[in-house]
């Protein structure tokens, strides 16, 4: 299960052991922040500086993450994923492996907002002693989609221009840490930046390519919103936000109904979701005389295979938007 914002509150103040820590935690307040341990760790790592050979060796748990971090970072950094190709974040439990690897990195960066649901104790106990940050943690939370008190949907890479924002956190972490090159990362961050920029305008004119009344995107999981806000497209899906509660019959019930009434032409499974429930919709929408084809696969929680071009944040988001555009248009 997914910890409650005020378990992990909890959590951290019994491991806040200086005064410091204690201090900056009731200034903060705990109801403002999703992720707990990026703030602790900010914080006991304020004053830490790197001072070893470079690159620095940087661990993080996502795909996109590793993206940003490696595009800021450039030749100074030397980025390691924990999670690779189809992996899925809200599952993934550190292996006895991965926590060496964080226990040996310089520094480390996850996605936050509970993403990595089962690392929540891992990367708490971590920022105390090292600098590890959420990615996500400087997005205006006015801004991220509510799924529940203090919880918010994740999948924020999906709005290329929200993830565009995660940049900041990232050119500000490595530029404290790493003072001597903080106009390397800065520049570098920027550079970047105009590229998501483009991006996210061209994803904006390929989805307006889509005829209104068939702007309806069905995918196995919940992953989709902040696209489906950022670029106009009704959003449906079988799992939750998470992927760790199974599907019910009713769900599945529910979306055969709609696909069959509305004469959807096609559904998408996902390159880190089981594919059983997308199989059992269009059977339902066989079984009602309404044809739905899979549409292809989307990158949703995992970017592609190293070296492919879905192997990228930005190939990873085109591919999806090209198949989601040629299926529905
Ligand atoms: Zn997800």
């Amino acid at each position: 299960m997914l910890p409650a914002n005020k378990d992990i509150c909890a959590m951290r103040e019994m491991t806040c052991s200086t005064l410091l820590l204690v201090l900056v935690v009731s200034l903060t307040g705990c109801h403002e922040q999703a992720d707990g341990a990026a703030n602790v760790g900010q914080t006991a790592t304020a004053a830490m500086h790197f001072s070893g050979k470079y690159p620095l060796r940087v661990v993080v748990t996502t795909g996109m993450v590793a993206d940003l971090v490696g595009h800021v970072g450039g030749s100074f950094v030397e980025v390691t994923p924990l999670m690779g190709e189809g992996v899925d974040p809200h599952l993934y439990k550190a292996s006895t492996g991965d926590v060496a690897r964080l226990g040996e990195a310089d520094a480390v960066f996850y996605s936050g907002l509970h993403l990595e649901g089962r690392m929540g104790d891992v990367l708490s106990r971590l920022a105390n002693r090292k600098p590890t940050f959420a990615a996500t943690d400087l997005l205006d939370r006015d801004r991220l989609l509510k799924v529940g008190p203090e919880q918010f949907d994740p999948h924020v890479w999906f709005d290329v221009a929200l993830w565009s924002e995660c940049l900041t956190q990232v050119e500000q972490a490595l530029a404290g840490y790493d003072p001597p090159h903080a106009a390397d990362y800065r520049r570098q961050a920027a550079v970047y930046r105009d590229e998501l920029a483009s991006l996210d305008a061209w994803c904006r004119e390929q989805m307006a390519a889509i005829p209104t009344e068939r702007r309806a995107l069905v995918t196995a999981h919940d992953a989709f919103h902040y696209f489906g806000r950022a670029y106009d497209i009704e959003v449906e899906a079988i799992q939750g936000i998470s992927t760790q509660a199974e599907a019910g019959v009713s769900q599945i019930n529910d979306l055969v109904d709609l696909i069959s009434r509305r004469k959807i032409k096609a559904v998408f499974v996902e390159t880190s979701v089981s594919e059983r429930n997308i199989r059992a919709l269009v059977e339902g929408c066989a079984a009602r005389g309404h044809r739905v084809e899979i549409g292809g696969q989307l990158f949703s929680d995992a970017m592609g295979k190293p070296g492919t071009p879905e192997g990228t944040y930005m190939g990873m988001v085109r591919h999806n938007v090209e198949t989601i555009r040629r299926a529905l248009q």
